[in-house]
């Protein structure tokens, strides 16, 4: 009577649900009872599974923790859940949430059990393939960073790796708060002109080592379909060789290659610089052009090659003689324009006159020494880059028509002389 009440009960349920006794002849479940889910769901007929245990439903192998565990509610009358594979009749494997619900009579005590089971295969394949994409992007050589409105939730071991910092400094925290210095692409140099939504960012940031490491940043919006929650992924590029490779060719493109010094371009870069600083700080900076006196004849007595060494000794007694934060330009053939930041004439014509000094000293085999012709102009508030060198270059070829081997002061601008 009750049996058939509690079968009636499952018969509709739409989840796969069963009857067994509670062990009272074998101290195992026996099935007495099935509903039509529970027959699609194991694929064995009513017929097939009454009076056996559900454990018929498991594949061969099973977890034998899991079965004790099991029994022992069983026997103890008492309600228990777990996870299980099992196998259908044609081999196919599937996984069910299994519950096991005691039923008791009048007296209390346990006659049925009531047993449902749910298909979670898919459940199970979906959080298996989350697995395996995490530990895709975990292990990736790039760095991964997944950030929402509470700040950064994932950070995987490329980033690690290449930010030298642990899960701990930086989960939670706002993505800003990493020490990393956008770069604007083009100079290399750090900028701080990021639009907000900018998709593609070129940072600086530093390896565990302490070396510079520059990452080429992809951000996407990542919206989650069920909660609304929006996350930002940062794949960022370990770009550094790139850029180090540009930064050299960028530095050999302002270099000279005879003498190792400045070309013109990069001495009007150090020209903008010392002009930029001086008006910053509303200081000053001098210029010194200096051109080798004689030098055509070094060439014709003694050939180019000589010519070159010549030159290229001169540019080292030039360049060994004046301090770090100024630059030694080989701003033409065998023209030379010192300068000289923050410096005013008065502290110019002296360095200018020690290093007509030592070029003069240094000698080169087989042409001996060579002089130089001197002319030496501070800036003027206002005045243009193009105007402070001529008026040295004037300064020089007044050196020049006076005898050469000196050093000439320039005169003021815009003055008649
Ligand atoms: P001045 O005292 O008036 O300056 O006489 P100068 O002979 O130095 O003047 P000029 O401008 O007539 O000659 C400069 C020479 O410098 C001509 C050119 O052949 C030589 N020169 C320029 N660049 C190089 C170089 O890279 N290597 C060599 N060997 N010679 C160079
Ligand atoms: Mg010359
Ligand atoms: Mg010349």
């Amino acid at each position: 009577m009750r049996l058939r009440l509690v079968a009636d009960v499952i018969r509709e349920m739409p989840s796969a649900a069963f009857i067994t006794d509670a062990g009272q002849a074998t101290g195992r479940p026996s099935i007495l009872a099935a509903n039509a889910a529970a027959i699609e769901l194991t694929g064995y007929s009513f017929a097939e599974m009454e009076g056996k245990s559900p454990i018929m439903f498991s594949r061969e192998t099973v977890d034998e923790e899991k079965l004790a565990a099991a029994l022992a509610a069983f026997q103890a009358g008492e309600a228990h859940r777990s996870r299980t594979v099992q196998k259908r009749p044609d081999g196919a494997l599937y996984y069910v949430d299994w519950s096991m619900t005691p039923v008791r009579n009048q007296a209390g005590e346990v006659d049925f059990f009531l047993w449902l089971q749910g298909d979670v295969s898919q459940r199970v394949e979906a959080e298996g393939m989350r697995d395996t994409l995490f530990e895709a992007l975990d292990l990736a050589e790039d760095s991964v960073i997944i950030s929402s409105d509470e700040g950064i939730e994932f950070v995987n071991r490329g980033f690690r790796r290449l930010s030298g910092l642990d899960e701990a400094d930086v989960l939670g925290n706002e993505i800003n708060a990493l020490e990393m210095v956008p770069i604007d692409p083009r100079t290399l140099e750090p900028t701080d002109l990021v639009a907000p939504d900018t998709p593609r960012i070129l940072i600086r940031g530093r390896s565990t080592a302490g070396a510079s490491v520059y990452l080429d940043i992809a951000t996407t919006v990542v919206v989650d379909k069920t909660t609304g929650a929006r996350r930002l992924v940062h794949v960022g590029k370990d770009v550094t060789e790139d850029i180090m490779r540009r930064s050299e060719e960028r530095a050999r493109a302002n270099r000279d290659p005879l003498t190792g010094l400045l070309n013109r371009r990069g001495g009007e870069a150090m020209l903008d610089a010392a002009r930029a600083e001086a008006q910053a700080r509303g200081g000053t900076f001098s210029v010194v052009m200096g051109d080798i006196d004689r030098f055509k004849s070094v060439n014709d007595r003694y050939g180019h090659p000589v010519g070159d060494a010549v030159l290229q000794a001169v540019a080292s007694a030039l360049e060994q003689n004046v301090r770090a934060e100024s630059s030694v330009v080989r701003w033409g053939g065998e023209e030379f324009l010192v300068v000289l930041p923050a410096m005013a004439l008065d502290t110019a014509v002296p360095l200018a006159e020690r290093l007509r000094a030592l070029v003069a000293e240094a000698e080169t085999e087989p042409a001996g020494a060579v002089t130089i012709s001197l002319g030496v102009a501070e800036w003027f508030p206002g005045e243009g880059l193009a105007s402070v060198v001529s008026r040295a270059d004037k300064a020089l070829y007044s050196s020049k028509t006076h005898g050469r081997d000196r050093v000439t002061r320039a005169a003021p601008p815009h003055s008649p002389a």
